[in-house]
């Protein structure tokens, strides 16, 4: 597993990839990894020659007052659960190297990028797709893959790669969870163990909003009532945002169908937590 640091040494090995005709699969990553990150990389694996993962706190998508300089960090962890994964490459840019001095210019995000988290935290999902696009650039990968977590973050860049022509495959993955349901995420590390079991209320409010549209209630809005009064009535959790919205569009629905998704945001001690489940009703 090779790790390289620098702009000229990552466009190097990019270099040697493609002229031996090797098909490059990318996971961007801020690190911290934990198994969520590691689904990603093992389904990049399978379906790629040359592995490439991304390392790189990104400060563009940090809103001023956000976590930006204790968000979590071990690169060595990383760094080895990394090569038991068989990476090929990992990339730890400095921050001045994707945004040397003089660096101003910007992707405007897609119309989906504005509401929720867009609207939570101005300039997030601008930051976001514009590291995405320069690590496009920067490794030219066949096959990009993202987590479903982060499902507006997925709508954004689909849209994005779409829209700006990449010529980029992005996949979307599965949330990984906690055995609890707690849905696996580097800010997790924020949380004591206490605050851990009252961050259960999110995903407990998905829950239900997944298990009443399965009973046959669809209206969006008496869903959200009930969500919401689990998460308003659990200790140590303030609710930043529930709703029920189109999968690629992120517009609000008001009658849930099939494929529709329940979308969350808490705070949690010193923690903002987001988490989604998809509505569905077994066939
Ligand atoms: P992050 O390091 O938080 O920027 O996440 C890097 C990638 O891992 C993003 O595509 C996330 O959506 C994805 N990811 C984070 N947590 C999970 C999880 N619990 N399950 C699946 N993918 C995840």
């Amino acid at each position: 597993m090779r790790i390289i640091r620098t702009i000229p040494d990552i466009r190097q090995a990019v270099l040697e990839d493609r002229r031996a005709g090797r098909s490059i699969g990318l996971v961007p990553t801020m690190g911290y990894l934990h198994e969520g990150h590691l689904s990603l990389a093992r389904a990049a694996r399978k379906a790629s020659e040359s592995v490439y993962v991304t390392i790189f706190v990104n400060p563009t998508q940090f809103v001023a007052g956000e976590d930006l300089e204790r968000y979590p960090r071990d690169e060595a962890r990383d760094l080895a659960m990394l090569e038991r994964e068989g990476v090929d490459v990992v990339f730890i840019p400095e921050s001045g190297a994707i945004y040397p001095e003089g660096f101003s210019t910007y992707i405007e995000p897609p119309a989906c990028a504005e509401g929720w988290c867009g609207a939570a935290r101005p300039g997030h999902f601008r930051g976001v797709c514009t590291v995405v696009s320069i690590l496009y650039n920067l490794i030219q990968p066949c096959r990009a893959w993202f987590g479903q977590k982060d499902a507006q973050q997925l709508a954004v860049l689909r849209a994005m790669t779409r829209d700006l022509a990449f010529p980029v495959e992005v996949i979307g993955m599965p949330i990984v969870r906690e055995a609890s349901g707690l849905a696996m995420s580097s800010r997790n590390a924020y949380l004591t163990p206490e605050q851990r079991e009252q961050a259960l209320a999110l995903s407990g409010a998905l829950k239900k909003i997944i298990e009443l549209y399965r009973g046959g209630e669809s209206g969006a809005e008496a869903l959200l009532a009930e969500g919401r009064a689990l998460i308003e009535g659990a200790p140590g959790v303030r609710l930043d945002y529930l709703g029920v919205v189109d999968q690629n569009t992120f517009r609000s629905v008001s009658t849930a169908s099939e494929g529709a998704l329940a979308i969350g945001a808490v705070f949690v001690g010193q923690a903002r937590l987001i988490d989604n489940m998809e509505l569905n009703r077994p066939a």
